[in-house]
């Protein structure tokens, strides 16, 4: 071998030895990034409850990742997960990045079909909402909380450094946190479910009227505040004792079933649904007048009455009658729980006189 071959064997020897210093580097990073997320992971699936998962979800994931903001964004139309918190004997503002809201439309452009996390430059005009409070951030991760293939919320990472998510694996580790992230969500809400479930009806899946009175008071007190109107519908099925003496208690029950089901077609999100009695629903409408109600009720009482029910193969008819009430308290009110009685006895009032007038009717007290 001459002096010249000798050098470039040396040399390619180098070059080698570099490069498979640099794969080690690469993959000993690796490593490390999977044992760290792995630990993440972790912490999210030991957290027992709703609100220490909310805690990890914002606090742990924010140090732990070095970032300068985590905010958690959960749709909650009925107040469901509030309503779960508060029975964990936390409130809403115990969470301050946590944000509560009707729907994730419009709050940011990715969320028109965020399946899989979004990285990218932080934009103030598309992101804004998502950090409120204005921070100076660079770039940032959408993370889709999915229940049932529905985006149901978000994990918003928000860093001041440009390039925090930039590597391929960055997306791959986000992608899996995402799903972890779901899972705990949907595991700790079911659980807190299971905790309250003294406050829903077994039969409808509606919520009975013990919550229906905890709301009513909620919302006659967001109303006298905001300085709107509130109105609430009582429903009773007529002459349903005919259904029960000629089919039998469990056709009956089915009844009760499918006209749950088709009221539920008919309302908002934002509405209460609650089955009052046996064959009795309530239905409160937040910021919504008599006459709105109104029409609301005429739609309910039509998606019963103009489809017959099957019922051992026999195709019956079935029809509701519907008494409405509306309030607006006034500013010194303060007694919600009379408030809210006086309500539903207006409302229940209106329901007689429509039972009086021939039944298959609304009437507006
Ligand atoms: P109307 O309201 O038009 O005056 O007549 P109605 O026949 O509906 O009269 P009422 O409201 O007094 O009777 C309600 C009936 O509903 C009586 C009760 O046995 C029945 N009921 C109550 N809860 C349930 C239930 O969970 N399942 C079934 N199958 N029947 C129920
Ligand atoms: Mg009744
Ligand atoms: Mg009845």
């Amino acid at each position: 071998m001459s002096g010249d071959e000798a050098a470039d064997t040396a040399s390619e020897l180098r070059q080698l030895r570099n490069q498979l210093a640099a794969v080690s580097h690469e993959a000993e990073l690796r490593n490390i990034a999977l044992q760290r997320s792995r630990t993440r992971e972790l912490a999210l699936l030991q957290a027992e409850h709703l609100p220490s998962l909310l805690e990890h979800l914002t606090g742990y994931l924010r140090e732990s990742y070095q970032l300068r903001r985590v905010t958690v964004l959960l749709q909650d139309p009925q107040h469901e997960i509030r309503h779960l918190l508060l029975d964990a004997g936390r409130t809403p503002e115990d969470h301050p990045e946590v944000q509560f809201i009707d729907s994730l439309i419009g709050l940011a452009p990715q969320f028109n079909s965020l399946r899989s996390p979004w990285l990218g430059p932080f934009r103030g005009a598309d992101h804004g909402l998502l950090f409120p409070g204005g921070d100076a951030l660079a770039s940032i991760a959408i993370l889709p909380l999915l229940r049932q293939q529905r985006l149901v919320g978000s994990v918003n990472f928000g860093s001041a450094d440009a390039d925090c998510f930039t590597r391929r694996e960055d997306g791959e580790f986000l992608a899996h946190l995402a799903v972890i992230a779901s899972f705990c969500l949907e595991n700790t809400v079911n659980r807190a479910r299971l905790l309250r479930s003294g406050l829903t009806d077994v039969l409808t899946g509606w919520h009975n009227r013990r919550y229906l009175q905890t709301r009513l008071r909620e919302e006659l007190s967001r109303a006298r505040r905001d300085g709107t109107v509130l109105t609430c519908l009582m429903l009773d099925v007529d002459h349903f004792k005919r259904i029960n003496d000629t089919y039998g208690h469990l056709a009956g029950d089915r009844v009760l079933r499918e006209i749950a089901q088709r009221v539920e077609g008919e309302v908002r999100g934002s509405d209460v649904t609650a089955r009052y009695g046996g064959e009795e629903f309530a239905i409160l409408l937040p910021q919504t007048t008599a006459d709105e109600g109104r029409i609301l009720a005429e739609r309910i009482r039509a998606a019963v009455a103009d489809e017959p029910f099957g019922i051992a193969g026999d195709p019956c008819a079935i029809t509701l009658s519907i008494g409405i009430a509306e309030l607006r308290p006034a500013r010194q009110s303060g007694d919600f729980k009379a408030l809210g009685e006086a309500l539903i006895a207006r409302a229940d009032a209106a329901l007689y006189d429509a039972k009086a007038a021939g039944r298959n009717r609304v009437v507006v007290a």
